[in-house]
């Protein structure tokens, strides 16, 4: 067996603990005398299993009790319109920052239910930097402002956390969910698809505070419905009951194995800079986003020219850095090194970027 650096978007990368541990409980979890692929998610077995993952969550975000943590299905793209469904309940008002891709989708989705506006956009320069707010910026009865944490295809990140004072913030943090400690007390809201950095693709989490719970228009699908879902533990219909597991594994690595999330960033900091410093001084290679917005988790970068990019995804490839080559709206390269990548994976390829330099300039 030869494991490659697989430095994918998402789905991405796994801790190779995590998966040998689920390959060790793959015909039978614990004495159960199944899989948890078979299980009832009714069952007394399995419903230990989801709550012990909830409770994992809890305590490794540092979640205040006053939220409830909600393991959904449908991806982060389905929240682009659960969450107008489920918030635009008083003024109909919503405000979206664009810092990319993502949040431009959210922005039109919304658009089907309220009075959305844009108030900031960095669409001008290819979103190669997020967008600064002020609270005069905001729609003083916005029902809430809604931000996407870490742009996944431009990498960037926001280097702040606006202040809306009343108005409750959602951020979409799909790709840096777990990647450090978040202050979720400054949002009424954050979610994420957990593909990216959290399990295998299929499971949603949704981090809502209870007050913002409950206001639905009637017509909402119950599966979309905060309430129902939280009422029902997240078990209204069947959940993604394997995710769920693997999120309970990756959480027990991050607690036990990393030391906690302050561990964690500390990790992802390192393998960053390591990357980044290259770039900054390389002949060959350049950083696409701007320094100030720098993404932690995807890092964009370009050559002089689509041949020598190409060349590039292509040798790395062959040399086992898989998954290099950059969304078709930016070019070039982007590697993305979520918790699951190992510093050591950042130093090889950075390595091998040194050498593939050296041979081509
Ligand atoms: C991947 C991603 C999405 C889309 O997630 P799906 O689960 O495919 O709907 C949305 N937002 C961000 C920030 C992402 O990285």
């Amino acid at each position: 067996m030869s494991r490659v650096y697989n430095f994918s978007a998402g789905p991405s990368m796994l801790p190779e603990s995590v998966l040998k541990k689920a390959a060790s409980e793959m015909l039978e979890y614990e004495t159960s005398g199944q899989s948890v692929m078979e299980m009832s998610h009714r069952s007394k077995v399995f419903d230990k299993i989801a709550k012990d993952t909830e409770a994992l969550f809890r305590e490794v975000y540092n979640v205040p009790d006053n939220y409830k943590v909600l393991f959904l299905q449908g991806g982060a793209s389905l929240q682009f319109a659960a969450i107008p469904l489920n918030l635009l309940n008083g003024s109909k008002k919503a405000d979206y920052i664009l810092s990319g891709q993502f949040s431009s989708k959210a922005y039109k989705e919304a658009q089907k239910y309220g009075d959305v506006k844009a108030i900031a956009s960095s669409k001008e320069d290819n979103f190669t930097y997020v967008p600064k707010i002020t609270k005069d910026d905001i729609t003083p009865d916005a029902d809430y402002v809604y931000i996407c944490f870490n742009n996944t295809i431009y990498g960037t990140k926001f280097p702040y956390i606006p202040e809306t004072g009343d108005i409750p913030l959602v951020a979409d943090i799909s790709s840096c969910m777990l990647s450090e400690p978040l202050d979720i007390s400054k949002f009424g809201l954050v979610y994420g698809g957990a593909q990216k950095n959290v399990a295998p693709a299929g499971l949603t989490i949704v981090v809502v505070r209870e007050d913002l719970i409950g206001k639905a228009d009637e017509k909402i699908p119950a599966v979309m419905d905060y309430k129902v879902m939280a009422d029902a533990d997240s078990m209204y219909n069947t959940p993604p009951c394997y995710c769920i597991y693997m999120c309970k594994l990756v959480l027990e690595w991050i607690k036990n194995e990393v030391g906690g999330l302050e561990k964690m960033k500390e990790r992802n900091e390192k393998k960053a800079a390591i990357l980044y410093d290259f770039l900054d001084n390389s002949k060959l290679f350049k950083p696409v986003a701007q320094k100030e917005s720098r993404s932690l988790m995807n890092v964009t970068f370009v050559t002089d020219s689509d041949e020598m990019n190409a060349k590039f995804v292509s040798e790395a490839a062959e040399a086992g850095f898989v998954n290099l080559k950059g969304h078709r709206s930016v070019g070039g390269m982007r590697a993305s090194i979520y918790n699951a990548m190992p510093v050591e994976g950042v130093e090889k390829l950075v390595e091998f970027m040194k050498k593939f330099e050296a041979e081509n300039i």
